[in-house]
């Protein structure tokens, strides 16, 4: 009876056809094994959640409003210390004072590097944006040096090793794949380097850009010893109800250098007013590791149902996860538009917009981007984006429930296979 109407109801109002439909049940009955672990990763870090929420006695007298300076701001030191526990860090800065990620890991950078001092990446080139921090760290004459990942998957330690001098202050890894082929990096790999590195130079700083990775694992990049592990507020770790802001966790003395960097030498994390986004970003934090569950069924079922038409999927269904992203290699120009105007389409918001491809700055051919999302640029959030060339790959992200997420990949793949205008 409610197959019968959910079919009804997919083919009447969603114009899906029913060959897609049969499709998505089948890759949902593929999967089921992936997702019954994904949801035991989710239950760990739910519990994780709690139990630092308890530990620090969080009450509802912490869903202040601070104004002003925001000394004193009971919320948002309870919010750090329960990050600090969450991640096993000392310290940390959960701020809406910054305006993205790329804010954030510019701090850390600004923070702690000075003249003379050395950054070696060990991931690869990094994500479109970071290009031009990097530019201006060079004009500070702070010495920058990249290391490629080996097939695309592993660190190169016979490179690490050789590159890093008395001069190298900062090594940098990029979990997520970004806009790229390459594999994410798992926490298992990054506590690995991590203890490699270490040996050579216990105080060399180890950061690590954790955009897209919180709660996909049992684990974090810090529980291992990452020094600075960085992130996004409308990503993962915001649940979706964060509405802005990033954080920064890890060593104490470390994290004092970037809210220096942040506010002002003498500042420092005692000030900065919450504006009562601490209950928001409390309240999202809390449901984070569900959110993220949901973002991860969706990502699985698209790379399943994708190969069940022929398309090339990275990861692959059964592949074990360590980020929100799949990336689909969809063969044309035609089908990438299709498809993201598939997802707009099967978005809450904004659903009668179109996308279309954009020159924008820093990006070398035009990106599509299809998102109806409640927060701007939320990649929690069911969306997709795609830069313009071959192999003509979309990269598919977030999704706040699964039967949402699931559904628009549905909706998406059925506008592409069917050519719908
Ligand atoms: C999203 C993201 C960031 C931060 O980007 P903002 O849009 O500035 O928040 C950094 N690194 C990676 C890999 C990302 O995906």
């Amino acid at each position: 009876m409610t197959d019968d109407l959910y079919l009804k109801f997919m083919t009447e109002k969603f114009g899906v056809e029913k060959k897609v439909i049969d499709a998505g049940i089948q890759a949902q009955k593929n999967i089921l094994s992936m997702s019954k672990k994904i949801d035991s990763i989710c239950e760990f870090n739910q519990m994780k959640i709690l139990h630092a929420m308890q530990k620090n006695k969080l009450s509802d007298s912490h869903f202040n409003f601070s104004n002003g300076y925001g000394y004193n701001d009971a919320g948002r030191d309870v919010l750090e210390k329960i990050y600090c526990d969450v991640f096993n860090t000392e310290d940390s800065l959960v701020r809406i004072n910054f305006v993205s990620g790329t804010h954030a890991l510019a701090c850390a950078f600004f923070g702690n590097l000075n003249f003379g001092d050395e950054l070696i990446y060990i991931s690869g080139e990094p994500y479109d944006s970071l290009k031009n921090i990097i530019q201006e760290l060079i004009k500070r004459r702070i010495k920058y040096k990249k290391i490629e990942l080996k097939n695309n998957k592993d660190f190169d330690l016979d490179a690490i090793k050789k590159n890093i001098s008395p001069q190298t202050k900062i090594i940098a890894i990029q979990r997520s794949r970004g806009y790229s082929l390459r594999e994410s990096l798992n926490v298992r790999k990054i506590g690995n380097v991590i203890k490699f590195i270490k040996k050579i130079n216990p105080n060399i700083i180890f950061l690590v850009d954790n955009c897209y990775g919180e709660f996909v694992e049992e684990f974090e990049p810090s529980d291992f010893g990452a020094d600075l592990t960085i992130g996004s507020l409308i990503k993962n770790p915001g649940g979706g109800i964060a509405k802005t802001g990033a954080y920064i966790t890890g060593k104490k003395n470390l994290i004092k250098n970037c809210s220096c960097q942040l506010f002002a030498p003498g500042l420092e994390k005692e000030l900065g007013a919450s504006l009562g986004e601490s209950f928001y970003n409390l309240y999202g934090l809390f449901v984070a590791p569900q959110v993220v569950s949901c973002a991860l069924k969706t990502a699985i079922f698209a790379a399943e149902i994708f190969s069940m038409f022929d398309f090339e999927v990275f990861p692959k269904s059964s592949d074990n996860r360590t980020d929100i992203i799949q990336a689909v290699n969809l063969k044309s120009k035609e089908n990438l538009i299709k498809f993201c105007e598939g997802v707009q389409k099967a978005s809450p918001v904004n659903n009668f917009f179109t996308p279309t491809p954009e020159k924008i700055p820093g990006y070398d051919c035009e990106i599509i981007m299809a998102a109806g999302n409640f927060i701007q640029g939320s990649s929690i959030e069911f969306s997709a984006d795609a830069p313009i060339r071959n192999p003509y790959t979309v990269f598919i992200q977030g999704s706040l429930t699964w039967f949402h997420g699931k559904n628009a990949v549905l909706i998406a793949l059925d506008r592409l296979l069917n050519k719908k205008k």
